[in-house]
């Protein structure tokens, strides 16, 4: 591999700026392997490698808070492969005019190829080890059961398109699984990625600090989850429910499962469904 088609990872540069904050920073192992490689796996830390015209694009948002932190301390990793270096010609060109006529430009099957195979090493073929994604608006729509599934994976490559999309027989080649962030078009797969990345890292062991968090919130039990409140008591003569402040632990358990479930009924008629049928055949 040349220097310019090597992957790029992020969040490892920085962690000589780490700060401990009067803990020991979290050091991580490195293979023997891969001793000798710019871009050190980690023993055990979910990967993520991701295929992008715009590298520069990330981490981005997951750069902060919770996933930021997880990041420079190794629980998880980021690696960027920019599609640009395997493009043709001159101005390196990753695209062409659709076969059959049409608006815009299809991003070529050899191009794209050819950095699903600069992602190959390293990675297990089975895909349940391993998920290689396309996101797309025609991919199945990503849920918090889908999230999960991916979390127990060792990591997963994502392939981010741009204009009309991808030539379809480097989907059929690569066995790419298409995954949808919603029922709308976006100009690109990077934020898509980044939204799939985020619910899938706050899922991974010591990521969040408060483990019941993911299990108690809306999505995860089949229900919304319940409204929250915090300080001040009164705000613009708006109090909290008495309920939260009484101290019953019970009732409010109660309280907040019935508003779960009323909210769920009222917004979400069909997850509603699908959490009563589930009741009545357990
Ligand atoms: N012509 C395509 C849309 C292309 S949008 C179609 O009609 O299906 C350009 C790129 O943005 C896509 O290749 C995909 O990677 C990304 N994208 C757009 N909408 C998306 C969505 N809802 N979920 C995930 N990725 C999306």
């Amino acid at each position: 591999m040349s220097d310019d088609t090597k992957p790029r990872s992020h969040g490892m540069k920085s962690r000589s700026l780490t700060r401990s904050h009067g803990r020991l920073a979290v050091r991580p192992t490195h293979k023997p392997r891969e001793l000798l490689s710019e871009t050190p796996d980690i023993a055990g830390a979910w990967r993520a490698k991701i295929i992008t015209l715009f590298p520069e694009s990330f981490p981005g948002v997951l750069g902060h808070s919770l996933t930021g932190r997880a990041l420079q301390e190794g629980k998880w990793a980021l690696e960027t492969i920019e599609l640009r270096q395997f493009g043709h010609g001159k101005h390196k060109d990753v695209d062409d005019t659709p076969a059959g006529g049409g608006a815009g430009m299809v991003l070529r099957a050899d191009v794209v190829g050819a950095a699903f195979d600069a992602a190959r090493p390293g990675t297990p073929m089975d895909q349940n080890r391993w998920p290689v994604i396309y996101l797309s608006p025609r991919g199945k729509p990503f849920t918090q059961a889908m999230a999960q599934n991916f979390a127990k994976a060792e990591g997963m490559t994502l392939l981010c398109g741009r204009f009309e999309g991808v030539d379809e027989r480097v989907l059929e080649e690569y066995n790419v699984q298409e995954v949808s962030l919603g029922d709308f078009v976006l100009t690109g797969g990077e934020i898509a990625a980044q939204a799939l990345i985020d619910a899938i890292v706050r899922l991974l062991p010591d990521v969040l600090g408060n483990a019941d968090s993911t299990v108690d919130e809306s999505h995860s039990n089949g229900l919304l989850e319940h409204p929250q409140y915090t300080r001040p008591a009164e705000w613009k003569d708006r109090t909290i429910p008495d309920v939260l402040t009484s101290g019953h632990h019970g009732n409010v358990e109660k309280w907040r499962q019935k508003q779960s479930e009323d909210i769920t009924k009222q917004r979400r008629p069909d997850m509603w469904e699908r959490h009563a049928t589930k009741d009545k055949d357990s």
